[in-house]
């Protein structure tokens, strides 16, 4: 399937970043010389199958990252709306914003968090979600996972069925339209968990685990030690 210019990508930058400990959005930090949020979405403006790009923010945030989107000069390609109190609702907010443009038959779902993706996992999960519809980054667990019944008392879970769920995840439009309408509110930790209980099955797309999420501070050191390995790498791998 040609997806040229096919996807709209939201991407939600609404938390407030409590976890990173510090008073203004972890987004804002400096990552590799420049703001961590530019970082993924600079990847994601270059695709040929990108066709528009909207983030999702706080009314708190939003004249810094309008002031940043003209400092780096992507305004033209990226918009901004207001996200909600949890992060499915900005995902929804910005959903709504998005035209009735009849060239866009995808949605990717991108973390502000998650600087580090590779293109060669974009190119993956768009073509995955391409055939199947729904296609999610995820990475393998690789620890022993341990259920806790009690105090005194675990199982041990089998690992081989178990992934991490990254980002991005990617929908046909209209799937992800349609679990929204039904979500009504009921938490969920990601927008494959919305997909999933509308009844349409997802498909993992194996990723980097290096698709970090930042949380705390001392992640943006290993950000920055694995965007340098990265530059390094073959391009074939990048
Ligand atoms: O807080 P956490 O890092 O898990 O959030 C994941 C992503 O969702 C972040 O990029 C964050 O800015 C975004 N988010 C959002 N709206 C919220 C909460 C989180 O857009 N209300």
């Amino acid at each position: 399937m040609n997806l040229n210019r096919s996807i709209a990508v939201i991407i939600p930058a609404a938390g407030s970043g409590r976890r990173f400990g510090s008073s203004h959005n972890k987004l804002f930090a400096t990552l590799a010389g420049k703001p961590m949020w530019l970082h993924s979405v600079e990847k994601l403006i270059a695709r040929p199958e990108v066709a528009c790009v909207i983030l999702a923010v706080s009314a708190e945030d939003e004249a810094q990252f309008n002031e940043q989107l003209h400092a780096f000069a992507i305004a033209g390609k990226v918009r901004v709306c207001l996200g909600g109190d949890q992060r499915s609702d900005s995902v929804a907010a910005a959903l709504a914003s998005l035209d009735d443009d009849e060239s866009i038959r995808f949605v990717a779902v991108h973390d502000a968090a998650r600087p580090l993706v590779k293109p060669v996992d974009l190119s993956a999960v768009f073509d995955a979600a391409a055939t199947s519809g729904a296609a999610i980054l995820a990475s393998p667990v690789t620890g022993t996972v341990k259920k806790r019944h009690s105090e005194s008392q675990t199982t041990t879970v089998d690992r081989r069925e178990l992934w991490i769920a990254l980002t991005p995840q990617v929908f046909r439009i209209d799937l992800l339209r349609s679990a929204y309408a039904r979500h009504r509110g009921r938490p969920a930790t990601d927008d494959a968990e919305l997909v999933e209980r509308s009844g349409h099955p997802v498909a993992i797309v194996p990723g980097s685990a290096d698709n970090l999420k930042i949380t705390f501070p001392e992640d943006l050191a290993i950000a920055e030690a694995i965007l340098k390995q990265h530059d390094q790498s073959p391009k074939s791998d990048r």
